[in-house]
């Protein structure tokens, strides 16, 4: 398979690396860190290179990118951190959402307010009582009248606290039926009455963060449901392969960085008056790092090709999305080995890269959840 990269796409990459680079400084991710605070001047950076503009159709005032220039941006952004990566991918594929499952009037009145960055997007499925179980979600909306009315609680919905949020949140609409036919996809100011916000202190992606949210008789115009009545698992389903795939490349570019981290110490750091890098044992450390990076890519990519080609692909991205978080720990984890105990201090980058890398496996599907999905799809009733 031929992933040569074509010369609009090389232009995107390195714009979008000499945007990273400029902004994405050690400095300014130490004080995010630190402040557990958004993005805005690199969310406003995003913006005005049109970079939420890329993945959509030029019909709805998009610039028509296609699955490869989306892997090539999420592996640049995710190389600094996996949390600036959600900062692009929350609005940027909510989005998507409501292009492939919205009304005209829908695309219309949201699209532009995305690209102008008037909204942002997050993403409420998660509860409680609802995590690798999405089917036992019990946060409702009742219609009354031209509304929605919706009561529960939600968790984990990352991003949830920037300013201009809508939640996309999943409710029980139909109390009686299964999960596949139960649940509908609103979009529900972050502002509105009855919504309240709580950001949860994590371990790391302590930037732009995971919210818990209440609500408590929350209204919202029959405008905001997004496809039909009862049909939320067909929006949620629609564009699931395509995140994961984005979702990966940014584990591979997370993953690469830490690499080119501990590769910089490895020549640097000196002990009995040589580099550390000249002793074999961490000179294979890297090789290791470096290989298993490059096959995490490489599955990717031949996902990215299944999906842009529209043919199935469910197991290819599990696979990736497995063998990438994976590798991303672990690679996370023989970083910090590299640095010793500067790795160990809050004064060195490597502590953000393994604290926030420790996510990789939980979020967006487990990787427990992610092996039953592979055996499934090799015949097995993996249960
Ligand atoms: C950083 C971060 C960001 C997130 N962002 C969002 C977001 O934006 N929106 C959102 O809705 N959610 C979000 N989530 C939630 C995420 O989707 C859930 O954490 C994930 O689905 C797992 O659910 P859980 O944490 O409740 O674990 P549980 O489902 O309780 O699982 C606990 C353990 O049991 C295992 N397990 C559970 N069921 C099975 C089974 N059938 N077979 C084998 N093993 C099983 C799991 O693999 C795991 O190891 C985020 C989570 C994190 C950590």
């Amino acid at each position: 398979m031929d992933y040569q990269l074509s010369e609009s796409q090389e232009l995107l990459r390195e714009s979008v690396r000499k945007v990273m680079q400029r902004i994405a400084t050690p400095e300014y991710l130490r004080q995010l860190d630190e402040d557990q605070a958004y993005p805005e001047r690199l969310y406003d950076a995003f913006i005005e290179m049109g970079l939420y503009r890329m993945p959509f159709p030029e019909e709805y005032g998009g610039l028509g990118g296609n699955v490869f220039d989306i892997v090539i941006t999420c592996e640049e952004i995710g190389r600094y951190s996996y949390d600036l990566f959600a900062t692009y991918s929350g609005t940027a594929f909510l989005g998507l959402g409501i292009c492939k499952n919205g009304s005209e009037d829908q695309k219309k009145y949201w699209l532009p307010r995305i690209f102008s960055g008037q909204a942002k997007m997050s993403l409420s499925m998660s509860e409680p009582d609802a995590g690798s179980d999405i089917g036992a979600m019990r946060t409702s909306a009742v219609r009354e009248g031209d509304e929605w009315i919706i009561n529960g609680h939600k968790i984990w919905s990352t991003g949830a606290g920037a300013t201009n949020n809508v939640i996309n949140l999943y409710a029980r609409t139909d109390p009686s039926a299964v999960a596949r036919n139960a649940f509908s996809l609103f979009l529900v100011e972050g502002d509105r009455p009855g919504v309240t916000l709580k950001k949860i202190n994590m371990l790391g992606r302590r930037c732009i963060g995971t919210y818990e949210i209440f609500f408590d008789n929350v209204r919202v115009p029959n405008s905001h449901l997004v496809g039909d009545v009862n049909k939320g698992w067909r929006c949620m389903m629609s564009s699931l392969e395509l995140e994961r795939v984005a979702g990966t490349a940014a584990y591979c570019g997370n993953a690469q960085g830490i690499v080119d981290l501990a590769l910089q110490y490895a020549k640097d750091r000196k002990q009995f008056g040589r580099s550390i890098g000249s002793n074999q044992s961490i000179a294979h450390m890297l090789a290791d790092m470096q290989t298993k990076t490059a096959a995490a890519k490489a599955l990717n990519w031949r996902a990215a090709q299944l999906v842009s080609e529209n043919r199935p692909a469910m197991r290819e991205v599990s696979m990736a999305k497995l063998f990438a978080s994976e590798n991303l720990v672990e690679t996370a984890g023989l970083g910090m080995q590299i640095f010793g105990a500067n790795g160990y201090s809050m004064d060195y980058d490597m502590q953000r890269y393994y604290r926030d890398a420790r996510s990789a496996t939980i979020a967006g599907g487990t990787s427990q959840i992610l092996r039953s999905t592979i055996a499934r799809s090799m015949g097995l009733a993996d249960r």
